[in-house]
């Protein structure tokens, strides 16, 4: 089983498993700000005995990923700590890709993001799923984007991620803010609708599932954001079928 990311949906995810007998969990890590991290002490396997969980992720600002972990478990957070985890934990950074486990190939590609933040992409059989829930993509581009290509000035530094997700089947990418919002946020990490659209559209991804929403949209307005992206979308003229994310979501490659 791969797990991408421990934010609060980890802590359900561990509730399911802890009914089931102990395997081995590979557990990878984009980046590790709070959201990303933060349900990883309530992960219930991580305290069974007979569970093993290899973590993954890059080494960010000269502290090794399994400190930052154990960081968050220090007394002055949590009354349980990292020692208290009776299952077998083990912490790898990640060095060259790709990475073999099994049958998955898991290949990864820094992102457009504060720090060092990977993006992953799983192929399995020849079918590939792609998770990339923080990346600026075109970081500060405002303007219409009818006319980009993949020789425009502004996407030059953005092929070798373009390359990246050429073609894949599932891409699960953010689309955080609106068009409107994103002049004020510009060099925060995250895309606009309009940015992701062109993104989706210029590396030919065949399915696009939308994550990481702005805590402060709601349900009526995410409505509204997924109206504008798929109206965006045709205008870009991409076949892409596009869906937002939501907890407890399943889909099928
Ligand atoms: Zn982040
Ligand atoms: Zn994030």
């Amino acid at each position: 089983m791969f797990i991408f990311d421990a934010g609060s949906g980890i802590r359900e995810l561990g509730r399911q498993l802890a009914t089931e007998p102990p395997q081995q969990l590979h557990l990878f890590i984009t980046h590790t700000h709070w959201d990303h991290i933060q349900g990883f002490p309530f992960f219930l396997p991580a305290y069974t005995p007979g569970w093993e969980i290899e973590i993954y992720g890059a080494r960010n600002f000269n502290k090794p990923l399994k400190s930052v972990f154990k960081g968050q478990l220090d007394h002055e957070y949590f009354p349980v700590q990292m020692d208290d985890m009776r299952a077998h934990l083990d912490f790898h950074h990640l060095h060259e890709t790709p990475l073999t486990i099994e049958r998955a190939k898991i290949s990864w590609i820094q992102t457009r993001h504060p720090g060092t933040t990977l993006g992953y992409k799983i192929e399995v059989e020849g079918r590939t799923i792609a998770w990339i829930p923080d990346n600026e993509f075109l970081e500060g581009h405002l303007d219409p984007l009818d006319d980009l290509t993949r020789d425009s000035e502004i996407v030059k530094p953005y092929l070798p991620m373009l390359d990246f997700l050429q073609g894949v089947d599932i891409l699960i990418h953010e689309a955080q803010y609106t068009d409107e919002e994103y002049p004020s946020k510009v060099g925060w990490g995250h895309c606009s609708v309009g940015n992701a659209c062109a993104l989706v559209n210029l590396a030919g991804v065949k399915r696009w599932i939308i994550t990481h929403h702005d805590p402060i949209h709601d349900d009526q307005f995410l409505e509204t954001k997924l109206n504008l992206t798929k109206r965006l979308l045709t205008r870009l003229g991409s076949s892409v079928q596009v869906m937002h994310g939501y907890d407890g979501l399943t889909e099928y490659l």
